[in-house]
């Protein structure tokens, strides 16, 4: 970006906005003055720490000017401009709003439980065929996120694309309005966050305030195999399109397989074609169709499409096939668990080829109140002895998971332990594992399923 310092101080409605600026060219932001670059406007945010601590570090790093809380009169800096604001985040908010406006390009919003930053990737990918775009750096997707996508657009963006992030009402609502999306879509609703929430009818409530800043010409594109979703669509009076595997949805996907390296779908508006995503797992589906109507939504030529989806590469994989000491293949997704996500990644693992046994590794989903019990148990609904043979589960949580598992698996085949017991756990995987068998390694941080992936690869 380019602006003057004048011009900033205007758009964040400065204290001093009046006063005579110098000439200063601000190239870009950054709130974290160890990632400044020489010619960002500093901007000391109240965090855990309080940022305007970190002034000096900032001018060292390049800083040619700073905002400054009007509430923080010691150490004002004196050798760059300072610009007066009232509270910083809401100055660094009305700075990416002034900027998206200046630049004008299309907006593309994308949220929902899962899958926000696969999507988000494909849209700009597929856009990308066609347009200038920015997108969401990594997974920075929320208030402090969002703006500073705003501000890293180049000059000649054409569509931004900006995956938007929350855990509590109100928060898209806000950013909704903020960024005024021309397309926003809704990738699928689950349980992340119900330890708030309460109820997935909540959690639809919330994630459906991404359309409170909708353009009224705007497009509402969501998953039509959501009921919750559908209900919800009623009351929104843009223009609405849907995905999802339902052939009544404007894009359906169907004859999905998948293996190891990659998945591949048909999709119902362009029915001569196969699609092929350079990913594991028949939830990436939602995820491609979701991409392509909003390609669809924007004219992209569904060759050029089709090509976006094929060569899409992921930010970050957080599934990853590994190779174990004895030859098994190891499928490891061990930081990160909820349950919507481990019964996807059941459903990908179970439908994968394999010569020998599949076993499921599976920790605990931390963090969700309540209703762990029942959420835990709702696994089951993935784990059948035909497809997947053992299952070892290792956390206090996963033990309501291991009783009903009980009734379901042949004798023997349901290993259940406490978090304490994970050493035995790793013994007694160790013991099982063979050259051809296929292994799932999925749980909450916390749990420390890498401990079980060092194992499994390391000598026996
Ligand atoms: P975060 O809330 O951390 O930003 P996200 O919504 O951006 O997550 P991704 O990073 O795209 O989601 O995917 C994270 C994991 O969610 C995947 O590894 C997969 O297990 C699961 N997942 C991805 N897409 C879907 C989907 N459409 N439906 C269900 N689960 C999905
Ligand atoms: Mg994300």
């Amino acid at each position: 970006m380019k602006m003057q310092v004048a011009e900033i101080a205007k758009a964040v409605e400065a204290v001093n906005a009046e006063q005579a600026w110098p000439d200063v060219n601000v190239t870009g932001v950054a709130f974290d003055s160890r990632h400044l670059q020489a010619g960002d406007l500093f901007i000391p945010l109240m965090g855990a720490n309080d940022g305007h601590q970190y002034i000096q570090s900032a001018i060292e790093h390049g800083a040619v000017a700073t905002l400054w809380a009007s509430d923080h009169a010691d150490n004002v800096p004196e050798s760059i401009p300072v610009i007066m604001v009232a509270d910083t985040l809401t100055a660094l908010q009305q700075l990416g709003q002034y900027y998206l406006q200046k630049i004008n390009p299309k907006v593309v919003a994308v949220t929902g439980s899962n899958g926000k930053t696969t999507t988000k990737d494909m849209i700009a990918s597929v856009l990308s065929t066609q347009f200038n775009v920015t997108k969401t750096h990594a997974n920075f997707n929320n208030q402090i996120g969002v703006p500073v996508t705003l501000l890293s657009m180049e000059p000649n963006t054409e569509v931004v694309v900006v995956e938007m992030g929350m855990d509590h009402f109100g928060e898209l609502d806000f950013l909704s309005r903020l960024v005024q999306p021309d397309v926003a879509v809704i990738t699928m609703i689950g349980e992340a966050h119900i330890e708030f929430f309460g109820t997935r009818d909540r959690i639809a409530d919330a994630k459906l305030e991404i359309v409170h800043g909708l353009k009224e010409d705007g497009t509402f594109i969501f998953n039509g195999d959501e009921p919750l979703l559908q209900e919800r669509a009623k009351e929104v009076s843009q223009h609405q399109r849907t995905f999802g595997l339902d052939a009544t949805n404007t894009l359906a996907g169907s004859e999905i397989t998948t293996s190891r390296a990659q998945t591949q779908f048909k999709a119902s508006l362009w029915p001569d074609a196969t699609y092929t995503i350079p990913m594991m797992g028949a939830y990436n589906v939602n995820n491609a169709l979701a991409a392509l109507l909003v390609g669809d939504t924007f004219h992209i030529r569904p060759a050029a499409a089709q090509q976006a989806i094929a060569s899409f590469v992921p930010t970050e994989n957080r599934t990853e096939w590994l190779t174990g000491e004895r030859g098994e293949a190891i499928l490891s997704d061990v930081y990160n668990s909820n349950p919507t996500a481990a019964r996807r990644v059941l459903a990908a693992f179970a439908a994968v080829p394999t010569k020998g046994k599949r076993i499921a590794v599976l920790g605990d989903m931390l963090e969700l109140g309540d209703q762990s019990d029942a959420l835990h148990m709702s696994l089951a609904s993935e784990l059948d002895p035909a497809t997947i043979q053992s299952v070892y589960l290792n956390g206090e949580h996963m033990r309501a998971l291991a009783e009903v598992l009980q009734d379901k698996y042949p004798a023997g085949s349901i290993h259940y332990y406490a978090t304490a017991q994970q050493p035995q756990l790793i013994d007694a995987l160790t013991a099982a594992v063979e050259a051809d068998d296929q292994v799932l390694l999925k749980g909450s941080h916390g749990i420390h399923l890498e401990n079980v992936l060092a194992a499994l690869q390391a000598a026996p």
